[in-house]
């Protein structure tokens, strides 16, 4: 799609992805873009302008972040109505994953202003294909939240998920999110996907309780993004019977009896969940 030059009509907002790592994989629809458009909006400047000097393109850059994303995101939405065709670019990858993006994609389409995305890398993907776990379901998760007891009760709610669970994760927090990743979902394969696409990429296939051990005899370095293997058939069927264990027999059939079903009925369900027999569930309601 060609820039608009039609200044009476409005801009374009262009999401243009960047490397995560290697500046190869910049593509040759997002150079076009950066120097066709009339400025470019970057979560950070400083990174940016390194990205457009590399390749030798000039042009004015603003800057729009998580604490200045409503100031910012106005003014934007201002220059894009007046005619300015503007690049949105995140530190690496992917602008609108975990990062402010999403929010001036929302404004655009409040305000009319056409959206469109020059893709590229995301860093969720670039490891999940490298990871050698189930790739045709997944789950991205991005940045687990930094309240203990909240992550905590976010994490719970995953337990019973059985696609490819993706995460990122900053190095000084990983240890921490490793152990509530092992306590809440027990002992997983994990892929630490690290520094995708630089120097010293790395794939370590590993379990969460070997990970662990790692990274408590040293500090982890550089960019990680986590892959976690869904829960199994056998851990689903396990936390089933732990989830009948809680409840006791007669309130096991009480609840299929308020379902609609007969005591009879009820009664050959609960034996089937709790995998015992008709005679024992009888036997425990006399
Ligand atoms: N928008 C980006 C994308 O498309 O992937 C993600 C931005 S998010 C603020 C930064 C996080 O992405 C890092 O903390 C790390 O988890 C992950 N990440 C970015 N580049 C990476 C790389 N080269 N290797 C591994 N993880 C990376």
């Amino acid at each position: 799609m060609e820039i608009k030059t039609d200044s009476a009509e409005k801009g374009m907002l262009y999401l243009v992805s960047t490397p995560i790592g290697n500046l190869e994989d910049i593509t040759l629809r997002a150079l076009r873009i950066l120097k066709e458009v009339d400025l470019v909006a970057a979560e950070d400047t400083r990174q940016t302008l390194k990205l457009l000097n590399h390749f030798e393109i000039k042009k004015p850059l603003v800057s729009y972040y998580e604490h200045n994303k409503i100031e910012k995101g106005n003014q934007l939405i201002r220059q894009m109505l007046e005619g300015k065709n503007i690049a949105l670019v995140s530190d690496a990858g992917t602008p609108g994953i975990s990062d402010p993006g999403e929010d001036l994609v929302r404004l655009a389409i409040e305000n009319g202003i056409e959206v469109t995305a020059v893709p590229g890398p995301v860093a969720a993907v670039t490891g999940l294909i490298t990871s050698g776990l189930p790739t045709g379901r997944f789950v991205f998760e991005g940045f687990l939240p930094m309240n203990k007891r909240v992550r905590k009760e976010h994490l719970k709610n995953l337990v019973g998920e059985t696609r490819t669970i993706i995460f990122y994760e900053a190095p000084h927090k990983l240890i921490y999110t490793l152990k509530d990743l092992y306590e809440v979902l027990g002992n997983r394969r994990i892929v630490l996907a690290r520094e995708l696409t630089k120097r010293f990429e790395e794939k370590l296939r590993m379990t969460l309780e070997e990970a662990i051990r790692k990274y408590e005899e040293e500090s982890p370095k550089g960019e990680f993004v986590l892959i976690l293997e869904g829960a199994s058939e056998e851990e689903l069927k396990q936390q089933q019977r732990n989830k009948w264990e809680d409840m006791g027999i007669a309130e096991h059939v009480e609840m299929y009896m308020e379902q609609g079903m007969s005591k009879k009925e009820a009664m050959k369900k609960a034996a089937e969940d709790r995998g015992i027999s008709k005679r024992d569930i009888y036997n425990s309601l006399l």
